[in-house]
């Protein structure tokens, strides 16, 4: 379990929470038909929905067909509840560009679509339950171009 998450304990789930996936007994049938390949992943939850919650995968194996975003019952689901993050401007956020490597971009986003990261490559913000998660260098595939000029920075 990696540093700021605790297990769930006492408070519901709710958006920004990790969860990994164990079972499929009680999602919609569609999630249930993906089967196998669902099992064991994880992610983090987008909103609660009426019986459950929207979930975004942090990998989509090929065998789910590209969909990120599924729809899961929470007796499916182990849930760990992020701890809030006391509110302080960060200057930094994660951005994926080519082959889904991390990079390091500027916020507040600019509102322009292109977004330049540190290193010059173009990215996408990360955009998880309305906000840009931090850029850490241990983040899978973190550019190291953008994990040295982040270091290096005052
Ligand atoms: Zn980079």
């Amino acid at each position: 379990m990696k540093p700021g998450r605790t297990p769930a304990r006492w408070r519901p789930a709710r958006a920004g929470d990790r969860v990994t996936v164990v079972n499929l007994l009680h999602s919609h049938a569609r999630s249930r038909a993906a089967g196998s390949a669902l099992l064991g992943q994880t992610g983090v939850i987008l909103r609660r929905v009426r019986d459950g919650v929207l979930v975004e995968l942090d990998e989509c194996p090929r065998a789910l067909g590209g969909v990120w975003r599924w729809y899961l019952h929470l007796e499916d689901l182990i849930v760990e509840c992020v701890e809030e993050i006391p509110w302080r401007p960060r200057r930094h956020g994660v951005g994926i560009g080519a082959n889904r490597i991390r990079h390091v971009i500027a916020l507040p986003l600019s509102g322009s679509p292109g977004t330049i990261s540190a290193c010059g490559e173009p990215a996408s913000p990360v955009v998880a339950a309305g906000w840009v998660p931090p850029f850490s260098a241990d983040l899978t595939d973190a550019c190291p171009e953008c994990v040295r000029l982040l270091a290096a920075e005052p």
